[in-house]
């Protein structure tokens, strides 16, 4: 079958991601959000990418996210005993049948060689979409396991907005005793002030 495939970012008739999208991804300027770390702006090519993992499960995106987060936020063993992630509203993983930032997490833990351990639950269930930024600023809210025994962690999440979700995620990791939490997304939206 021709053109059957199409890259999730562009479209063009290429089975995964392009070439193309993949270096306009390690190209372009690191996003600024405070407190996280994240790869790549949250233009029209992530938002696709994004799109094609969390709605039409093309888990492959997930390791070209770890490859790119590697490499450009220089990802490694030093920073991160565990890498953990920032779990989406149960009722939003059920949905979908996977977990977006579990299915990142596990691909940065492997690219890494750290294991990847589930240490947060949501205790608030609202999502973030469609609410306003007020609502979001307060974010959801996390439980953690003890986390004495694991030191230092890297903490994953898909698309960060103001840092909220995973500044209340990383708090409640060190309140469970985690040494260091190093908050790292694949992508940022841009500040309002910054939006065109
Ligand atoms: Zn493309």
């Amino acid at each position: 079958m021709l053109f059957t495939y199409r890259c999730d970012g562009c479209s063009r008739h290429i089975r995964g991601v392009c070439a193309h999208c993949k270096h306009e991804m390690l190209q372009q300027e690191l996003p600024s959000v405070p407190g996280v770390i994240a790869a790549v702006s949250y233009d029209s090519t992530a938002r696709h990418l994004v799109h094609g993992l969390k709605f039409h499960n093309h888990r492959g995106i997930a390791a070209l996210f770890a490859e790119v987060m590697v490499e450009r936020l220089s990802l490694n063993l030093e920073l991160a005993n565990v890498v953990t992630w920032a779990p989406t509203s149960k009722h939003r993983a059920h949905e979908r049948g996977h977990d977006q930032a579990e299915l990142i997490a596990r691909a940065v833990s492997f690219r890494l060689g750290v294991p990847c351990r589930m240490l947060l639950r949501r205790t608030s269930s609202t999502s973030q979409t469609g609410q306003s930024r007020n609502a979001r600023l307060i974010g959801p809210t996390f439980l953690a396991r003890a986390c004495s025994d694991v030191g230092q962690v890297l903490l994953i999440d898909d698309v960060v907005t103001t840092g909220s979700t995973l500044g209340h995620a990383a708090t409640a990791l060190r309140e469970a005793g985690a040494i260091r939490v190093t908050c790292a997304a694949f992508a940022a939206t841009p500040a309002p002030s910054e939006r065109r």
